[in-house]
């Protein structure tokens, strides 16, 4: 049976509980355990899709075509373990399968309630799959204390009982600020979300203290006293220059060596961290460096680029070099310009144009795609990047004012339209419009193949690919011959040939698109090759400039 470790979080909010438990799987795994990780959402959506992501942050897609929490991508980053729409569970989820079970008539005529229904539903979705790992890391959404929560606390609760002391582990992230007035840093925020923990019926077993300095004995011992753990169970969780440090530092606490002695396992040898210790070491001291633009339009929220932004350091790492990262907010770019486009884009190394939804800052998008064409600056276009590199082309080299995407607008030419069918193995695959919004996108993994004729085919090595979808919009395949005439290739497509994946331009030293989104995959001990491609290609541009 899996051992199950639950990470919930006190005090305020960001503290990185997702990051903390991704780095607890990095460092099990290095002992040569097997793990899963997953999240338990208080939240009423049933999923993130439909969720703004300047609120939420980017809405990460899984292989099986679960739209999730950016949380989730971490936990792939970290610990290489591809996860599945079971690893995503939100209060939305939950209660929707409660009232179809309601409305089925499988209670048996029972008052369906909170205490037991929801809380089974949750444990029961807490348990699926884990016969098969060691370790089952469950991380908490939100902070203890939070209404919403209360039916996922008071699960844990339960299962620690149906599980057993030794089978179950609660560690709590908690914030020790430092208050310079006072002159020391604070233990009473952690002690009374303990409290308010304990009152659920949880005691935490190791506390994980989140801290801009050290935090010294007496705190620790104050921590441990009040809070009902072992002093040694008091971790320090100290703000480290990459995240990719996390799993060494917590190592180096002492995290991973009290959670094996929780669970009896006691192991003399010490876990094998080089992977991360060549990772940080390369982005400690890169050998050169480059600027790549991204023009986007929720610039102000990075969250809301996570995976994009993590793939950059992995190809930044594969060439061993760092990455600087200039968010553009494409709005301002709308203005036609020359001067403004010379401002913003005329020293970048390479230019990414990522995924969106509307028309807002389409025009800068395009002002930037022709900036680069015509300057040969490196471009990589993802999914809306990819539909915006089409309507750039057929707009200034074809001519066609008039080329436009039905995301926008009623147009007489449309060169990127709406996807109303398309095929998932054997499966014909529908979307309505004007149905539900939610989860209807075509999503996750689909093949693609690709010409030997190509530089994608040159950076992958393969003619099958695999790579993760989330859009409802494609290229128009009756403008083909017209996209063809401006210069733009297309050397991808779906199995059967029926959807453009893949534009290139042969006229350009890197100008690649498409439609799906690559930077899912993206590992730092495993950059995406399209990322450690484009990178690379940048610092060409930098070698010239
Ligand atoms: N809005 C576009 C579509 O739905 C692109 C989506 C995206 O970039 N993820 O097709």
């Amino acid at each position: 049976m899996a051992r199950f470790i639950f990470v919930t979080g006190g005090v305020v909010s960001s503290l990185g509980k997702g990051i903390a438990s991704a780095s607890l799987g990095a460092l099990l795994q290095a002992r040569g355990y097997k793990v899963l990780l997953r999240k338990l959402e208080p939240y009423i959506n049933v999923d993130p899709g439909t969720m703004n992501p300047f609120q939420h942050g980017e809405v990460f897609v899984t292989d099986d075509g679960a739209e999730t929490d950016l949380d989730l991508g971490h936990y792939e980053r970290f610990t290489g373990v591809n996860t599945t729409r079971f690893d995503a569970v939100s209060t939305g989820r939950i209660y929707s399968d409660v009232i179809a079970n309601e409305r089925r008539g499988d209670y048996l005529g029972a008052t369906v309630q909170v205490i037991p229904h929801i809380t089974d539903a949750i444990k029961h979705a807490i348990l699926k799959n884990t016969e098969h790992v060691d370790f089952a890391i469950c991380e908490i959404g939100g902070t203890v204390g939070d209404i919403e929560g209360l039916p996922f606390l008071e699960a844990i609760r339960q299962l620690r009982n149906d599980v057993g002391y030794r089978n179950s582990l609660f560690i709590h992230l908690t914030l020790v600020p430092y208050i310079p007035t006072a002159g020391e840093l604070k233990t009473k925020p952690t002690q009374h979300s303990v409290q308010e923990l304990q009152s659920k019926g949880i005691q935490p077993d190791i506390l994980l203290c989140r801290s801009d300095r050290p935090i010294g004995l007496e705190e620790r011992r104050k921590l441990a006293l009040f809070c009902n753990v072992k002093p040694e169970c008091v971790i320090e969780a100290l703000d480290v220059p990459t995240i990719y440090q996390v799993p060494i530092s917590y190592h180096e606490q002492g995290l991973d060596s009290e959670v094996c002695k929780h669970f009896g396992l006691e192991s003399k040898t010490a876990p094998d961290l080089s992977i991360w210790e060549k990772i940080v070491e390369t982005l400690k001291r890169p050998e050169g460096d480059v600027t790549i633009g991204v023009i986007g339009k929720y610039t102000e929220l990075l969250d809301a680029y996570k995976s994009l932004h993590q793939a950059l350091i992995h190809g930044g790492i594969a060439n061993k070099i760092h990455v600087n990262i200039e968010w553009i907010d494409a709005v301002q770019l709308e203005d036609g310009n020359k001067a403004t486009l010379i401002e913003r884009l005329s020293h970048l190394h390479g230019i990414l144009v990522p995924g969106a939804f509307g028309e807002r800052g389409a025009l800068g998008k395009m002002a930037a795609i022709q900036y680069a064409r015509e300057h040969k600056i490196p471009f990589f276009g993802i999914c809306f990047g990819l539909q915006m590199a089409v309507l750039e082309a057929l707009k200034n080299i074809g001519g066609y004012k008039e080329a436009s995407s039905t995301e926008f607008e009623p147009t007489s030419m449309p060169a990127i339209a709406l996807m109303t069918e398309w095929a998932k193995g054997d499966v014909v695959q529908k979307y309505f419009p004007g149905g539900d919004l939610g989860g209807t996108m075509r999503l996750g993994n689909y093949e693609c193949k690709l010409q030997t004729d190509s530089k994608t085919y040159d950076i992958y090595k393969s003619k099958l690919i695999s790579e993760r979808h989330r859009h409802r919009y494609e290229v128009n395949t009756e403008y083909l011959e017209k996209i063809e005439k401006c210069g733009l290739s297309i050397v991808g497509t779906t199995v059967d040939g029926l959807l453009p994946e893949i534009a290139e331009r042969k006229d350009h030293p890197w100008f690649v698109a498409v439609q799906f989104h690559p930077e899912f995959k993206s590992r730092p001990f495993k950059p995406h090759p399209l990322f450690t491609s484009f990178v690379e290609a940048a610092l060409n541009q930098n070698r010239l400039v």
